[in-house]
């Protein structure tokens, strides 16, 4: 892989700047990395010139419209059309243009609400979805099984990793597209130098999330690509959960933040639990490195020295 052209769809963002750090350390010479400016990937012309130009041996596309709870409760139709149009753009191009191999990004939000857990691959579309993300599940779903059809009818090598919630550097801080840990990360740091009473904290703060250090993901992603070639998605996760309550008391002792909790009942919890079975990856022989708590302070770090770029 290392001498091959890869392309990183979407390389600016979260997954896509981890995945592009770890190849670079691992010896890739060829990285294909295009901003959104250069290569609109909602725009089927565009890829397909893009594809029929470049060739890019492996894709890895972890390019999507993503957000928390709120950003996917208010932009129902960006979140579906957004990624049906990018995996489809992309992953038909791909297999046109004689790539040997892709890489599909999904999310756990495509299991069943209510599935027993830990989550196994094997309980998709086995029970309704969780409201507040259904737009963006749906479109991760059909981006799977885009996948799993490529490889049966036309022999397409596509693998999918379905990855738990992902946080690290390079995450989206906004306070209302981005995740709870990123939020929690800014709000807790901006109530400590504001000398804030309190940090509001939605929901009621029992509902139970899995957090993965991307850079985790980044070197699970790889060792898929050259370790995998199966139709059935692989979880990746941490192995481990907290309550939203122990997230928001940990992030704030990392920030240095003492005042008040204020749990905000009138904002949504979402789905109650989202823990990933990950034996199948295990037996794949990988397992994560980063400690949430590691995680945790290595990215107040890094939101700290962008602070002040992140505002703007
Ligand atoms: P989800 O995993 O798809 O539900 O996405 P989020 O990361 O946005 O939310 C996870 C949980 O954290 C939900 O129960 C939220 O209500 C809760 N949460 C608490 N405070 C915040 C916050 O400031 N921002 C976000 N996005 N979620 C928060």
């Amino acid at each position: 892989m290392d001498d091959s052209p890869i392309l990183v769809a979407g390389h600016q963002g979260l997954v896509g700047s981890a995945i592009v750090r770890r190849l670079l350390a691992g010896g890739a010479r060829q990285l294909l990395l295009r901003t959104r400016r250069e290569l609109d990937l909602c725009r089927q012309a565009e890829v397909e010139r893009f594809f029929a130009e470049h060739r890019p041996h492996y894709v890895f596309l972890a390019a999507a419209k993503v957000g928390g709870i709120e950003a996917n409760r208010s932009q129902p139709a960006q979140f579906l059309r957004d990624n049906l149009q990018i995996q489809t753009n992309v992953i038909d191009a791909a297999y046109r243009h004689g790539t040997r191999k892709l890489l599909f990004l999904g999310s756990s939000c495509i299991y069943p609400r209510l599935a027993p857990q830990p989550l196994t691959e094997d309980c998709l579309l086995t029970g309704p979805l969780e409201p507040t993300n259904e737009w963006y599940a749906i479109a991760k779903i059909a981006g799977l099984k885009m996948c799993q059809a490529y490889r049966r009818e036309f022999g397409f090598d596509a693998i999918c990793a379905m990855p738990t919630n992902l946080y690290g550097p390079g995450d989206n801080f906004s306070l209302t597209g981005s995740h709870v840990l990123p939020a929690l990360i800014r709000k807790c740091h901006e109530a400590k130098l504001q000398h804030a009473e309190a940090v509001e904290v939605w929901g009621t703060g029992t509902p139970r999330r899995e957090f993965l250090h991307v850079d985790d993901l980044a070197d699970a992603c790889v060792h898929l690509m050259r370790h995998y070639s199966d139709e059935a998605p692989i979880n990746v996760g941490w192995g481990k959960d907290v309550s939203i309550a122990e997230l928001a008391r940990m992030v704030a002792a990392a920030v240095g933040f003492e005042g008040e909790l204020r749990f905000d009942g009138t904002k949504p919890d979402g789905t109650p639990r989202k823990l990933l079975d990950t034996s199948r990856l295990t037996r794949l022989g990988w397992q994560p490195n980063i400690t949430l708590q590691a995680g945790i302070e290595s990215t107040y770090d890094w939101y700290r020295s962008h602070a002040q770029a992140l505002r703007r």
